[in-house]
């Protein structure tokens, strides 16, 4: 199946998804993260980025645009691109050195990065549901396919 969706009855349930992918995603790829404000993007990315080792918080680069962690694995980077103006600004930031070979790309607001972002290997989507949150994981590639199978055992 290219397509796989959880319900996470709460934010442990979210982190715990996310640690779950960690171990899927450990030599890289570039995973587009789609969903409201508060949907639980950044949570979800804690999940990833501390399942891969890292000890300290995870909080959205809301103003540097991007957050850099040399992990054990991975060089991994999350982005949040809520207040990026103009998706040439990425070209600035020398982007092309974040998606170098094996990094491991969170991206939350890729639209905004629309035409200079490379393409996503997972397109995710958090949506609110009753309380709660559900997941949606939709692999574009056969790296995606390959990440979701080993979510799926
Ligand atoms: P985003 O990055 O999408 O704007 P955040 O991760 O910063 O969202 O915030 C998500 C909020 O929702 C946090 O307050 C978190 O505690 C909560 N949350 C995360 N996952 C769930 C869930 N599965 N059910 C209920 N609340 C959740
Ligand atoms: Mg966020």
């Amino acid at each position: 199946m290219n397509q796989l969706s959880v319900e996470l009855k709460d934010e442990s349930a979210t982190v715990l998804m996310g640690n779950k992918l960690s171990q899927a995603v450990k030599t890289g790829a570039i995973i587009y993260l789609h969903g409201d404000l508060g949907a639980g993007k950044t949570t979800f990315t804690r999940g990833v980025i501390q399942g891969l080792g890292h000890k300290g918080n995870v909080k959205s680069p809301t103003y540097t645009l991007v957050e850099p962690y040399e992990l054990n694995s991975v060089n991994a980077y999350h982005f949040d691109l809520y207040r990026l103006g103009d998706p040439e600004e990425l070209e600035f930031m020398g982007i092309r050195d974040y998606f170098e070979l094996n990094s491991l790309c969170l991206i939350e607001w890729p639209e905004r990065g629309a035409g200079i972002l490379p393409e996503a290997d997972l397109d995710i989507t958090l949506e609110y549901v009753d309380a709660g949150r559900v997941i949606n994981l939709v692999a574009n590639n056969p790296k995606g396919l390959s990440i979701l199978a080993l979510l799926e055992q």
